[in-house]
């Protein structure tokens, strides 16, 4: 143990939440709240639920709120007048981007859901911030660029999606981001597996995006709810770990365990499998990544094992699950195939949202598209933001979608 990494909290830590109104920003506010003394709110971000974030500025009184929508900023900034609040309201990417990297803000919880995420979330790197990261799609578009920006800034970096939190957890706490250099030999991500786990195949074409969005054990946004349910949630998590812990795809199995409470494991050398097991609540990774190195309070129950009696673990179908080998195919390929694979992933998901398109259709669009695009290499931003661009156009014409009405 590093010396250095048990120091004390020895001030109030200002911290931004980036898509304050989500779920992963309701969880967020929630721990932060039960530890006013270590930290403050600085700034609170969405896309344009001005009434949401009238009611956290009123409940936390940040000295800044940003919204990407001009409108919804208008109507939340004559509202911040007339109440007298203490909060300057800005607007746009440059109002999100100057949220993530706000002088007060030593911590920012990147939990914009989507490729949106991108640039607040490396911007906050940039600036040397304590980034908390839950927006999983900024290292599947822009992974080596993100994570030598995190190097080069002096930034830190801790996981919030539970399979990377717990991965960070069995590792050793002074990891190099070398497997090999401490007996690394695998990783063990687990899924629940959604929840058409065990539907009949032939279920699947019509069921409901409110069915997708049920998840057995999890409570989250819409988004996310319905790659849990394809399982492309886990596919684009094998890249997530890739870049964080420096693991290859080879190197990273994916377990289905129904009852979400083994988050992931690591697997030395010796034969040992460490596990982290908890509640699937994501307030317990949200308090391991703000109090990091130290444990706070998250308001979760208690794990009983003896009541859960026994927990299960089989190998995810490939036929059921196509979108999982996808993703490793994309992670193979390197360059832009990770942000073609998501950027199709994320107009399709909209689409079958939006009742445009089957949930069957959500994997069948992504091969397509990745098919037809081919990889180049991300140098520079800009190639990772103009492969987005371009998949996100094919997929929509592949779908016969109007862009006017599908805004993703
Ligand atoms: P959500 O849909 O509940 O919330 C998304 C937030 O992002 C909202 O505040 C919204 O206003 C904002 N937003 C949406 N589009 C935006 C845009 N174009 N520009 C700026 N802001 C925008 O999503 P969530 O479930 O909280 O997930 C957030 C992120 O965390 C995702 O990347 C997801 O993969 C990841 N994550 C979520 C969970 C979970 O339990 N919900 C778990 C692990 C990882
Ligand atoms: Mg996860």
């Amino acid at each position: 143990m590093k010396p250095s990494l048990r120091r004390a909290a020895t001030h109030t830590a200002g911290v931004t939440v980036l898509g304050a109104t989500g779920s992963i920003g309701a969880s967020t506010l929630d721990v932060i709240e039960r530890h006013p003394e270590r930290f403050f709110v600085a700034a609170l971000t969405a896309n344009s639920q001005w009434e949401a974030m009238l009611a956290l500025v009123r409940r936390f009184k940040p000295a800044c709120a940003a919204l990407l929508l001009e409108d919804a900023a208008l109507e939340l900034e004559q509202a911040v007048l007339r109440e007298g609040l203490p909060t300057h309201v800005v607007c746009g990417d440059a109002g999100l981007v100057h949220a993530a990297t706000l002088e007060d803000a030593d911590v920012v919880v990147a939990a914009i859901v989507g490729a949106a995420g991108l640039g607040p979330t490396i911007a906050a790197a940039r600036a040397g911030k304590r980034v908390l990261l839950a927006n999983k799609e900024t290292l599947v578009l822009a992974g080596g660029l993100f994570m030598a920006a995190v190097r080069e800034a002096g930034a830190t970096l801790v996981p919030v999606d539970s399979e990377h939190s717990a991965i960070f957890q069995c590792l050793p706490v002074d990891y190099d981001g070398r497997p090999e250099s401490c007996g690394v030999r695998r990783i063990l991500l687990t899924a629940s597996g959604g929840p058409f786990r065990q539907s009949p195949m032939a279920v699947l074409a019509s069921v409901t995006p409110d069915e997708a969005c049920a998840h057995p054990n999890w409570r989250m946004g819409r988004k996310i709810s319905v790659d849990s349910a394809t399982m492309m949630n886990k596919g684009l998590e094998v890249i997530e770990a890739h870049w964080l812990f420096g693991i290859d795809a080879g190197a990273i199995e994916v377990v289905i365990h129904p009852e979400s409470v083994i988050h992931s494991m690591v697997e030395y050398v010796d034969g040992s499998v460490l596990a982290q097991l908890g509640q699937p609540d994501m307030r317990t990774p949200i308090a391991h990544a703000l109090a990091w190195p130290d444990r706070i309070e998250a308001g979760v129950a208690p794990l009983s094992l003896s009541q859960l009696g026994s927990l299960h673990f089989s190998k995810p179908e490939a036929e059921r699950f196509p979108c999982l080998e996808l993703a490793y195919d994309a992670l193979r390929a390197g360059g832009t195939a990770p942000a073609i694979l998501n950027a199709a992933n994320e107009v399709a998901v909209a689409a079958f949202l939006a009742g445009r398109i089957g949930f069957l259709d959500i994997s069948r669009a992504c091969a397509e598209t990745v098919q037809r695009l081919a990889a180049t290499p991300v140098s520079v931003l800009g190639d990772a933001i103009e492969a987005d661009r371009e998949a996100r156009a094919v997929t929509r014409a592949s779908l016969k979608l109007d862009a006017a009405t599908m805004s993703s």
